[in-house]
């Protein structure tokens, strides 16, 4: 099991992006989700953490 980033539920199915873990729900929500909705712009920011820990790593 491991914590989804973007839910913050422990999940134990979902992908590794850089080193951070989303699950399968959240994933699929996120490629569902349109780029004016609110939501988007929370995955964005989600994501751009991920990229940042990267980078400082
Ligand atoms: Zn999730």
């Amino acid at each position: 099991m491991e914590k989804c980033i973007i839910c913050k539920k422990e999940q134990d199915k979902g992908i590794h992006l850089y080193t951070s873990f989303i699950c399968t729900d959240c994933e699929q929500e996120m490629v569902q989700t349109e780029t004016d909705d609110p939501k988007y712009k929370y995955f964005v920011e989600q994501m751009r953490v991920i990229k940042e820990t990267k980078y400082v790593t």
